[in-house]
């Protein structure tokens, strides 16, 4: 289904007559004259390039954050950005969000999708009986959990996250859905930062990135 046709299938999502998705005051391009036509919509790439921030040594020093708090904070982008998200794998039964960010706009893409929420945590944090899956870091391990019986029989999972880097958070959500008994229909990011080739740690796994570093 294409991005369009979701925003329009979803009451919550219809875009208002004049839509006001753009770029950042200060990117946006002002029109020469008053008689000129409006800019067209930008692109989704675009969108998320404009809206997000690198924190350069955050972190830790080396690393370049992308920041994606300024996108969340305009409604039309954080709109435009759930829709494509929820337009990559669907139908699915469950979208599986991952601590913390993914969970921000995992949550709306299952709304959207009218699929189920579920929460892929760290360690320690989920109540009821869970798997774990440990995974490399640049230094060090982490670990991720899920709940026993967050996932029916077959269940067709869309895993989201903001950020693609090096893939072993990713890797390690996706083994989680299927020894839970899910089935992964594919994972779906804001960002990839395809320098990592995070890719390669997820042979088999169709993977989406909406904006391509
Ligand atoms: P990785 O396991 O290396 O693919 O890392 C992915 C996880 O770490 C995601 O949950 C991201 O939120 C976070 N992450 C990794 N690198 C960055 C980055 N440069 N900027 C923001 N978040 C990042």
């Amino acid at each position: 289904m294409a991005t369009d046709d979701l925003a329009s299938s979803h009451p919550a999502l219809r875009l208002p007559a004049t839509p006001a998705l753009g770029l950042p005051a200060t990117q946006a391009e002002q029109p020469a004259t008053q008689a000129e036509q409006p800019p067209a919509a930008p692109a989704l790439a675009e969108i998320i390039k404009a809206w997000i921030r690198d924190i350069p040594d955050y972190p830790q020093p080396g690393v370049v954050f992308k920041d994606i708090t300024p996108l969340l904070a305009d409604g039309p982008a954080f709109r435009a950005v759930v829709v494509g998200l929820a337009d990559t794998f669907s139908p699915v039964a469950k979208v599986a969000g991952i601590e913390a960010r993914g969970f921000i706009l995992a949550a709306p893409v299952a709304y959207v999708l009218d699929a189920g929420f579920v929460p892929v945590r760290k360690k320690g944090k989920l109540p009821a009986a869970t798997y774990s899956e440990d995974y490399a870091l640049e230094y060090g391990t982490a670990t991720v959990e899920v709940h026993r019986d967050a996932f029916g029989p077959g269940d067709r999972v869309l895993i989201v996250d903001d950020v693609l880097a090096t893939g072993g958070t990713a890797r390690a959500t996706a083994d989680l859905v299927r020894r839970a008994g899910g089935e992964v229909a594919g994972i779906a990011v804001l960002i990839e930062l395809s320098f990592l080739s995070g890719r390669d740690k997820l042979p088999g796994i169709p993977v989406t990135a909406l904006y391509t570093v």
